[in-house]
């Protein structure tokens, strides 16, 4: 069986076809048709198309978006390509394919390819970090995503940061009203704006690791601080989902010391007398969401 994967974003359409074992059949990237919606369901099409005219053959079609389906009414909302908002975007993507089209969560579709056959492969409770401009996270158990009754589990980024020190108290405030959210603390912007507050200069957060490994005390002081952070707002998720293992991507997962020295911090906020799980980098990497909508059409179970 072949599973064909897209990654409909913001900028650009990733395609790619998996063969039954994972393996990569092709790849395509195009430009995405931005504020128009029915030239996004056509791009979309052509492109499943294109692939499959390269490989010669059909797949299954599952697709990932920035968004979410409301449950209560199975229109996409939560999407920053705000013209794919208040569609039935499957029923559309189905109609333009031919075929049954399933839709998921992009940050979903990056904790099922790493639990599907990535770093956490074969783990029954995956929890999915993406760190970048942002916070998401997805939840997958026994291969499953869970969507949720508001289709926002895995969200933990909007959570405020817990056990908060006097200095992060009420917190900065963030785009989504409030005060203190764990994105505001943890996103790649946040973790640049901390060292500037620490004095040092505007940096991306990959520059002040670089300057940390180098042994500047104040790039030091401020990734130290960084990681008591996640590890507070990750042991909170533990306390709750209790995962295997938590699956990091996005730009902040290539902080190779993260982990180390997150687990090494969070054993204090568990309730449990020892923690095993597991803190690791994504396998596939930027690769992860594209992937895991492929992985919508799950593996066959041998039992
Ligand atoms: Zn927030």
């Amino acid at each position: 069986m072949m599973r064909i994967g897209i990654d409909l974003g913001g900028t650009k359409i990733e395609g790619l076809a998996l063969a039954d074992d994972g393996r990569e059949l092709e790849r395509r990237r195009i430009p995405a048709p931005r504020g128009r919606y029915d030239d996004s369901i056509r791009a979309v099409a052509d492109l499943v198309f294109a692939i499959e005219a390269t490989v010669n053959g059909r797949g299954s079609i599952g697709v990932g978006i920035p968004g979410a389906i409301s449950p209560a009414t199975g229109l996409i909302k939560n999407a920053n390509s705000t013209w794919l908002n208040g569609h039935h975007l499957a029923d559309d993507l189905s109609a333009a394919i031919g075929r049954p089209v399933r839709l998921a969560n992009d940050a979903n579709c990056f904790t099922l390819s790493e639990a599907t056959d990535g770093a956490a492969a074969g783990a029954p409770v995956v929890f999915g970090v993406i760190i970048g401009t942002g916070t998401g996270g997805g939840l997958v158990v026994n291969g499953r995503i869970v969507v949720g009754a508001n289709a926002i589990a895995g969200e933990w980024g909007h959570n405020p940061l817990p056990a908060p020190e006097d200095d992060e108290r009420p917190g900065p405030p963030c785009y989504c009203g409030r005060s203190g959210c764990i994105e505001t603390f943890l996103s790649g912007p946040a973790l640049a704006r901390d060292y500037i507050a620490l004095g040092g200069d505007d940096l991306s957060a990959a520059d002040v690791a670089e300057r940390a490994a180098a042994g500047d005390s104040r790039a030091m002081k401020c990734l130290e601080r960084y990681e008591r952070r996640f590890a507070r707002a990750i042991a909170s998720i533990i306390n709750v989902v209790d995962p295997d293992v938590i699956v990091m991507g996005g730009g902040l997962s290539n902080l190779a010391r993260l982990y180390e020295r997150v687990p090494a911090m969070w054993a204090p906020y568990v309730f449990s007398d020892r923690v095993d799980t597991r803190l690791v980098r994504a396998k596939h990497g930027d690769a992860s969401g594209v992937r895991g909508a492929a992985w919508l059409w799950p593996p066959a179970t041998s039992s």
